[in-house]
C-alpha cells in the first residue's frame, strides 16, 4: 500500500525524491545525471511513492481463479500423469514425487514388464537416482568386468587394457525403480488413449474411459511413442544404418577356452562387416551369471 507521497517540491525531503530520480536514471540508462525524462515545455515536478509492504505472497497463498483464462499460479504443486511406465517413466515418477508432485504412472501392459534383451552397461547416469535416492549400493545392481579385450578375426587377443566396466540387466534397473515407487501411483493395464490442453489443464483420456486431469502430462511412452507422432509429427525414426542381434547363455554353458576369452572382459570382435561384443549380466537377473552377446 501507498504510505507516503512525496514531491520534489517539498522542502525537507524534496531533493532526495530528485537523487532518487538520478539514480534511476544512471541505473538503467547508464547515462550521467541528471534524470533527462522531463518534459522541457513543463515546469515539471515528480513524485516519490513511498510504499508499505502488507503481505508477501507464496506460491501457498495463491490460488486458482475459476474460469481465469490461461495457466494460474496453484496452491498446490502439480498433478503429473505419466503416460509408459517403463524407466523412463518411472525415473520421471520418482523424481516429481520426490520434488512434491502428485504423481501418477499409466503402464499399458497388464503385467509388470519383463526384460526382452540382453544386459545394459550401467552408467553413472544410468544408476543416479537409485544410488542418490533409492539406497542402493552398485553392487545390488551391478556386476562389472575388469578388462576390455579386442580379438582378432580368429580369436586370437589383438589388444587388452584394465578398464573396468559395470553391467545390469534391464530387468534390475526396472524392478528396483519400480520397488520405489508407492504401488497406488503405479497402474498397470492403463493405456493412455487420448489427451487435450485446455487453460492449463491436460485432460487425460484412458482406455478404461476413465478422464484423468492434471496440470502436466509426460509422454514416456517409448521409441515408437505415439504421443511424439502426435506432438512432433515432422519427427521420424530414422535407419542408423546397423542392427544388432542380442542373446544370452549361462556362464556355466560355455566351454573352458570360451570362458576364458570372454571371462572378465568386455570382449570386442573385429570382423569385415561386423563387430561382435560380449559383457557378463549380473546373476540375480537369472539362476546364474549370464554372459551377453
Ligand atoms: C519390456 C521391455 C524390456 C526391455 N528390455 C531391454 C533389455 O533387456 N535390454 C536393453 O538394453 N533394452 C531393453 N529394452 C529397450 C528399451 O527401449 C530401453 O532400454 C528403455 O527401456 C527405454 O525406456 P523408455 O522408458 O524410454 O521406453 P520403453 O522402455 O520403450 O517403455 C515405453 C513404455 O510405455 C508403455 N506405453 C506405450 N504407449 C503407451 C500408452 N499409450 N499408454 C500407456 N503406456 C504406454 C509401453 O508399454 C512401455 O512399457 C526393453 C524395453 C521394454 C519395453
Amino acid at each position: 500500500m501507498v504510505k507516503r507521497e512525496i514531491s520534489e517540491d517539498d522542502p525537507a525531503e524534496g531533493q532526495r525524491v530528485t537523487d532518487q530520480l538520478d539514480r534511476i536514471w544512471v541505473k538503467y540508462t547508464g547515462n550521467e545525471p541528471p534524470y533527462g525524462l522531463r518534459d522541457p515545455s513543463l515546469d515539471e515536478r515528480r513524485v516519490l511513492f513511498e510504499m508499505q509492504v502488507v503481505s508477501v505472497a507464496t506460491s501457498a497463498a495463491l490460488t486458482r481463479r475459476p474460469g481465469a483464462e490461461g495457466s494460474q499460479p496453484v496452491s498446490r504443486m502439480p498433478r503429473v500423469s505419466i503416460a509408459g511406465g517403463s524407466v523412463g517413466g518411472l525415473t520421471t515418477a520418482l523424481v516429481l514425487r520426490d520434488a512434491g508432485c502428485d504423481v501418477q504412472v499409466f503402464e499399458r501392459s497388464s503385467t509388470a514388464l519383463q526384460a526382452r534383451g540382453a544386459g545394459i552397461a550401467a552408467l553413472d547416469t544410468t544408476l543416479d537416482y537409485l544410488l542418490k535416492r533409492g539406497g542402493f549400493q552398485v553392487t545390488d545392481v551391478c556386476s562389472s568386468t575388469g578388462w576390455i579385450r579386442f580379438l582378432n578375426r580368429d580369436g586370437s587377443v589383438q589388444h587388452e587394457q584394465p578398464h573396468r566396466y559395470r553391467f545390469s540387466s534391464w530387468n534390475t534397473i526396472y524392478r528396483s525403480l519400480l520397488s520405489l515407487l508407492d504401488a497406488g501411483r503405479y497402474q498397470l493395464g492403463t493405456e493412455v488413449t487420448g489427451f487435450a490442453e485446455q487453460r492449463g489443464t491436460v485432460t487425460v483420456t484412458l482406455g478404461t474411459g476413465q478422464r484423468v486431469e492434471c496440470d502436466l502430462l509426460v509422454c514416456a511412452d517409448g521409441v515408437g511413442s505415439p504421443a511424439r507422432a502426435r506432438l512432433l509429427p515432422a519427427v521420424r525414426p530414422a535407419y542408423s544404418g546397423y542392427v544388432a542381434w542380442r542373446g544370452t547363455v549361462p556362464e556355466q554353458d560355455l566351454s573352458p577356452g570360451t570362458r576364458k576369452v570372454l571371462g572378465d572382459a568386455l570382449t570386442t570382435r573385429c570382423c569385415r562387416t561386423a563387430i561382435s561384443s560380449s559383457t557378463r549380466s549380473p546373476p540375480w537377473t537369472a539362476r546364474s551369471p549370464r554372459a551377453t552377446a
